[in-house]
Order: C-alpha cells, then sequence, then structure tokens
C-alpha cells in the first residue's frame, strides 16, 4: 500500500469490512471461470431465472422509451402496488408517501440507517445476524450491540435477552424473520413478547421481510407490525423483490415506515442514486400486481431442496443442525467435527474449515465467524437439487481424509 498523504481512506470505514458473503460468491464465480468445478452453497440467491412476465414488463418498459428519472421515491403505481401488497400480506395499510422505492433492500436499510442513526446510538442486533446489520450501524457511526442467542432457543432472541441489551442509547432494533442465515423465524407469540418489551421504551423496530414468503412446514409469517400494530409509528419495513421473485440483480427494494422518517430517507435518496432504475420499477410493478404463482413454485422446490440439505448434512458424524422455517439457508453447527479433525490438517475454526472445503472439495460455503456464530457455517438451497447431493458428498469425503478414525 502506498503512503502518501492523498492515499488515506476515510475513518469512517477503519470498522466496517466488505460483505463476506458477496465476496465467496464471487471467489467461487471466479474459480468457476477459470474451469474449476466449483460447487456453489455461497450465494444468497435464487437459481431460477426471473420469470418471464417480469421480464417481459422490462422489455416492454424500453420499448416504450420509459427510460429515463423517475420520483426519487419511486413511480407512484410501484408505491401504490407495495402498498397493496403490505396490506395482503401483513394487514397493516401505508399510504403511497409512507413508502420509498430503493436500490434492493439492503439499499433500504443504509438508507435507514444513514438518515436516522448517529454517532454514539446502539442498534440492537440478534446474532447470528446478516452480515450486512452492524456495518450499516458502523458506516452511520453508530455501535451495533449484538444479542448472542442458542440453538436451544432456535436461534431467537427472548425477551429476557432482548431487555438486557436495551438503554438510554438504544435506538433501533434490527429484526430479521425469517433468519438470514439461521431460517428461523419468530412466531406471533414471540412477536407479542418483544413487543411488549419494547414498548415503554423509544427504540425504532427494523424489520427485515425478505424472506417472508418463504416459509417452510405450514409455517405461517407473521410480520412485528402485524403483531403490534399500535408501534407502527417507530417500525421501519423493510422489504423487496430479489428473494421472492428470483429478481436479485434488478435491485429493487423498498421501506414502508412514518412520513418524516420516509421524507428524510429520501433525503438521502436524492443526492446519492436518485430514483431506481426505470426499467427495473416497470419490472418490480409486474411482479407484484401479477398472479403470485411464480413465489409458490419456488417456494416449493425450496422445500424440497432444504429437506435434501438437511438429510445430507445430518448424515455426516458430528453435524448438528436445526431445520429452518423459512428463507433459504441451513446454519449447521461444525464446531464438533473441527475439535475432532486430525490436528496435522491444522483446521481450528469454522473459517479454516470453509477455506478447506474449497480447496480440498471445490465446495464453497460461508464460515459461521461471518454472521456472529463461530463454529457454524452457512448453506444456501437456493440451487439445484443435483448440486446439494453432489456438495454434501464432496463433503464428507473430504472430511474423512481429515479425520483420525479415517
Ligand atoms: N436482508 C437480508 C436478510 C438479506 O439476506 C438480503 C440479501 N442480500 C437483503 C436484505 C438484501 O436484498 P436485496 O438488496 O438484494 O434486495
Ligand atoms: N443476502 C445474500 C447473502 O446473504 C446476498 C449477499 C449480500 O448481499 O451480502 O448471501
Amino acid at each position: 500500500m502506498t503512503n502518501t498523504a492523498y492515499s488515506r481512506i476515510a475513518r469512517r470505514l477503519d470498522a466496517v469490512r466488505p460483505s463476506p458473503t458477496l465476496a465467496i460468491t464471487a471467489r467461487a464465480a471466479e474459480l468457476k471461470a477459470a474451469g474449476i468445478d466449483v460447487l456453489s452453497f455461497s450465494a444468497g440467491e435464487p437459481d431460477f431465472p426471473t420469470p418471464e412476465h417480469i421480464c417481459a414488463a422490462a422489455r416492454r418498459a424500453i420499448d416504450e422509451g420509459f427510460t429515463k428519472y423517475t420520483a426519487v421515491g419511486g413511480i407512484p403505481e410501484l408505491r401504490k402496488a407495495i402498498a397493496t401488497n403490505i396490506e395482503t400480506r401483513f394487514g397493516v395499510r401505508y399510504g403511497p408517501a409512507e413508502i420509498a422505492v430503493t436500490v434492493g433492500a439492503k439499499h433500504a436499510l443504509f438508507n435507514v440507517a444513514y438518515a436516522l442513526y448517529e454517532p454514539g446510538d446502539e442498534i440492537v442486533i440478534p446474532a447470528p445476524y446478516w452480515v450486512t446489520y452492524p456495518e450499516h450501524a458502523r458506516l452511520a457511526g453508530a455501535d451495533p450491540v449484538v444479542v448472542p442467542t442458542a440453538a436451544e432457543n432456535r436461534f431467537k432472541m427472548r425477551p429476557a435477552d432482548l431487555e438486557r441489551a436495551l438503554g438510554p442509547r438504544t435506538r433501533a432494533v434490527i429484526l430479521s424473520t425469517p433468519s438470514n442465515p439461521t431460517g428461523a423465524a419468530y412466531d406471533e407469540r414471540e412477536l407479542a413478547a418483544l413487543a411488549e418489551v419494547l414498548a415503554p421504551t423509544s427504540a425504532l423496530v427494523v424489520t427485515d421481510e425478505i424472506y417472508a414468503s418463504l416459509t417452510y412446514g405450514g409455517f405461517r409469517h407473521r410480520s412485528f407490525v402485524s403483531v403490534a400494530p399500535q408501534m407502527k409509528d417507530r417500525v421501519l419495513l423493510v422489504d423487496g423483490v430479489s428473494k421472492s421473485y428470483a429478481m436479485t440483480g434488478w435491485r429493487i427494494g423498498w421501506v414502508a415506515g412514518p412520513r418524516h422518517f420516509i421524507e428524510a430517507i429520501l433525503t438521502v435518496q436524492s443526492q446519492a442514486t436518485s430514483n431506481p432504475t426505470s426499467i427495473a420499477q416497470r419490472a418490480a410493478l409486474e411482479a407484484l400486481v401479477a398472479p403470485q404463482d411464480c413465489v409458490e413454485e419456488m417456494r416449493r422446490r425450496f422445500e424440497v431442496r432444504r429437506d435434501l440439505m438437511l438429510e445430507g448434512l445430518l448424515a455426516i458424524p458430528g453435524v448438528r443442525c436445526l431445520a429452518p422455517d423459512g428463507a433459504f439457508y441451513v446454519f449447521p453447527d461444525f464446531s464438533e467435527v473441527i475439535a475432532k479433525l486430525d490436528p496435522a490438517a491444522r483446521i481450528g475454526n469454522d473459517t479454516e474449515l470453509a477455506a478447506y472445503f474449497l480447496e480440498e472439495a471445490r465446495v464453497a460455503v460461508v464460515p459461521g465467524e461471518a454472521f456472529g456464530a463461530p463454529g457454524h457455517l452457512r448453506l444456501s438451497y437456493a440451487t439445484g437439487e443435483a448440486t446439494i447431493r453432489e456438495g454434501l458428498d464432496r463433503m464428507r469425503k473430504s472430511l474423512q481424509k481429515i479425520h483420525p478414525a479415517g
């Protein structure tokens, strides 16, 4: 690195790291491009193509010349469709002025952080957490307060855990259900219990609904705001089309919340990205207003894969893993496996084990450390059934090579 006066990077980035999930996914893609047969369980995105009717709407937008700036917070038709979508799914009504369309749900969360968090604020984040939440807090100068959860509690924060984490500096609590990376989801009773703890405080509640459509085994998703509508004036509900409609590359998300917060968020957005891509907005509009069969079809396929993935993982001696209620990740505990490996293999933690799987088995997984849960690995099952079978087989065989018992 050069050390000249002009080579400095802003200090606010000192404590911020790039997305490890995106980095590992990119590394797997690089290896594949180099002709190496890598199977990837790292990507947090559906392998399905974006449904054709959605792509057709985007083509129409281009043909009609819908290629110019739009309103910063999104076209009115899309905001209206989002309001209807929220009302239908969560039973809570938002007006178009209470909704901002953003460049993906990650951008919505970033805007929330940038517009509403200040240095000295504490942001409560249950662990295992999605990698981006603490980094957004830090980018805004706020301090993440990580709340560990236990596998015995299905990786869910209990009311007492939340209570302990709250303090005079708490600005917001982030709730991600179903969760990335564990797939755990809070039921109505659990959300109501958290709402009871939060009611006497002045904490905002940021709810990430990006996996809300993807639940399994009959689990019924509930949004925090549906369970505690009396707290709507301090909820920021974040969602998007990336996961439910296989639209990760289109970059459309949104945030719904009180009007004055949305105005602040749009001030940030108007000086950063301006509007989200006009063409992608039309595609997202089609996704929301067209029949929803494609969502259910993909959900069903994910459920089959979830079962396959679980079965294969549990067949590896020493692995413990909860059956996820939703999203498309499993989060197995490999700590017992790691403890029993041949010391000569020099694998002492999840990061080294993930590196070994990539080198030796040509399988990409994300180390649990990235999500604040060492000893675990995250595997995405948003990939074909043959890949799941073959990948798990490779992992199992590669472990046999470094297991003292053979
Ligand atoms: N929240 C969670 C929990 C996620 O896993 C993702 C996926 N990257 C996002 C938000 C952001 O999704 P996007 O920006 O693609 O809409
Ligand atoms: N949410 C996805 C994941 O966790 C996408 C990667 C990212 O945005 O960091 O893998």
